[in-house]
C-alpha cells in the first residue's frame, strides 16, 4: 500500500525526485562512499539493530507513551488530538536517537573522534551524551554567539565530557559551525566520524538519519491501531531540518487515508524579511551543507537572515526528502507565527500538564486550528518532538527582569 507517487528511499545518487545529492568538495566525495556502504552493511545485520533497539529500550526509555489530549480536545472543539511523547526521551528531545544510531555505525566503521555542529546546542548535547556512554571522545562546534545564548547546553556538553570548540567566524552561528566541523571532516577522515543533527546535508546522511527517528512514526502506528483500531486522520509534526517529521510521516507515507502535515517557524510573519525560517513556504531551490533543496536566499544566492522564537527550527534549508514529499503533494506544509507557538506553549502546559519545547509549539498551535474544523470522530496526531525546560528558563529569566 504505497503512495503512488513516493519512492520510499532515495535512488543511486541519493536524490529524492529532484532533491538531495551530493554537491560536496572532492576530498568529501570518498568518504560520504564508503558512509554510504557501511550504511547499508549495517542495516541489513539484524545484529546492529538489536544493538540499537536495546539502547533505545534501556536506555532512552522507548517507547514513548500515546497521549490523548482530552482537555485540549475539549478546548479545541473538534478532532481527538493525541500526541507522540518524544518530550519522554532521555535528554528531553528525538535528537537522541539519531545521536545514538549515528555514533553506533561510527564505532562499527572504527571510528575513535566523533564532532558535530551544534546550533542550539540540542544536538551537541546528544552527541555528548552518546560519546559519554559509548565511550569516543567528542568535540562539539559551535558558534560564539550561539555558546552565549546557549550557556546551559555549552555547560551540559563539558558536563558530559565533550570539548566545545568556539568559532569566531563569520555570523558566529549554526552555519559557520557547519562548515568548520566539515573544514575539520575533511582533515581527520581517517579516525573521525561525522555526526549531523539532522535529516539534511549530502547523500547518504538524510537518509541515513530518517532511518533511525522513523522509529517514532513505527512505534505511533502501532500504538494507534493498537488503542484506537484504526490510523489518525491527520499527523502533524514541526519541521527544522525535518527529522522528527521525516521519523513521524516515515510509517504513514504510504496511507493514503492519512493526511500529513509539516509545521515551519513562521517567525514574524512571511512578508517579514530575515523574520522567518519557513524555507518550504518562504525560500527557493538552491544548494545548502551539500544538498539542493529549498533555502531562504537572495536572488543572488546568499544565504538570508533567518528568525524563530525556537532555536532549533531556525535553520535556513530544510532537508531534501521534505522539498521532495512537498513537490509531490504528498505533505502540506504550513507556517505557525512566534506568538502562537508561545500561546501553544502555555496552552499545552495548563491544559495537560505538559510543557512542550517552543519548537513542539508550532505543531500543537497548529493541531489546535486543525483539529477544531475537523468533527468529533476525526483524530489528529502530533508529534511532541521534545519538553519546554529549555525554554521556561528563557521565560523565566525574561520574567523576572521585566
Ligand atoms: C532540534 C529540535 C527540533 C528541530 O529539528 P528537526 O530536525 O526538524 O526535528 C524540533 N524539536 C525539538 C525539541 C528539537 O530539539
Amino acid at each position: 500500500m504505497t503512495h503512488a507517487l513516493y519512492d520510499s528511499g532515495p535512488d543511486q545518487r541519493g536524490y529524492f525526485g529532484e532533491f538531495g545529492g551530493r554537491f560536496v568538495p572532492e576530498v568529501l566525495v570518498e568518504p560520504l562512499r564508503q558512509l554510504e556502504a557501511s550504511m547499508r552493511e549495517a542495516f541489513v545485520d539484524e545484529g546492529f539493530w538489536s544493538a540499537f533497539r536495546a539502547l533505545l529500550r534501556d536506555y532512552v526509555g522507548r517507547p514513548t507513551p500515546l497521549t490523548e489530549a482530552a482537555n485540549l480536545t475539549r478546548m479545541s472543539g473538534g478532532a481527538r488530538i493525541v500526541l507522540k511523547r518524544e518530550d519522554c526521551n532521555h535528554t528531553g528531545a528525538h535528537k537522541i536517537v539519531n545521536a545514538l544510531g549515528q555514533v553506533l555505525l561510527a564505532k562499527r566503521m572504527g571510528k575513535t573522534r566523533l564532532i558535530a555542529e551544534t546550533g542550539a546546542g540540542q544536538h551537541g548535547v546528544a552527541v555528548a551524551t552518546a560519546g559519554a556512554l559509548l565511550n569516543v571522545p567528542v568535540e562539539i562546534f559551535m558558534g560564539t554567539d550561539d555558546m552565549e545564548r546557549q550557556s546551559l547546553n555549552v555547560y551540559l556538553m563539558r558536563t558530559l565530557g565533550a570539548q566545545v570548540r568556539p568559532v569566531a567566524g563569520g555570523s558566529r552561528t549554526l552555519k559557520d559551525a557547519t562548515n568548520e566541523a566539515l573544514r575539520d571532516w575533511a582533515a581527520t577522515l581517517a579516525t573521525t566520524a561525522y555526526v549531523i543533527g539532522s535529516a539534511v546535508g549530502p547523500h547518504p546522511y538524510p537518509f541515513l538519519v530518517r532511518s533511525f527517528v522513523r522509529v517514532i512514526g513505527d512505534e505511533a502506528r502501532a500504538q494507534m491501531l493498537d488503542r484506537y483500531g484504526r490510523l489518525p486522520d491527520h499527523v502533524i509534526a514541526c519541521v527544522g531540518g525535518g527529522s522528527n517529521a521525516i521519523g513521524t510521516f516515515a510509517a504513514f507515507i504510504g496511507d493514503a487515508s492519512v493526511r500529513l502535515w509539516g509545521v515551519e517557524a513562521g517567525g514574524r510573519g512571511l512578508s517579514v524579511p530575515g523574520g522567518h525560517a519557513a524555507s518550504l513556504n518562504g525560500g527557493s531551490v538552491g544548494v545548502l551543507h551539500g544538498a539542493r533543496t529549498f533555502v531562504l536566499q537572495s536572488a543572488a544566492g546568499a544565504i538570508a537572515e533567518t528568525h524563530s522564537i525556537s532555536a532549533g527550527l531556525d535553520y535556513p534549508a530544510v532537508g531534501p526528502e521534505h522539498a521532495h514529499l512537498r513537490d509531490i503533494g504528498r505533505v502540506e506544509y504550513r507556517c505557525v507565527r512566534d506568538e502562537d507557538a508561545q500561546a501553544a506553549f502555555e496552552t499545552l502546559a495548563r491544559s495537560e500538564g505538559i510543557v512542550p519545547a517552543l519548537e513542539s509549539a508550532h505543531a500543537i498551535a497548529f493541531a489546535r486550528e486543525l483539529a477544531g474544523r475537523l468533527s468529533k470522530e476525526s483524530i489528529v496526531l502530533v508529534t511532541c518532538s521534545g519538553r519546554g525546560d529549555k525554554d521556561a528558563l528563557r521565560f523565566a529569566s525574561a520574567a523576572a527582569t521585566s
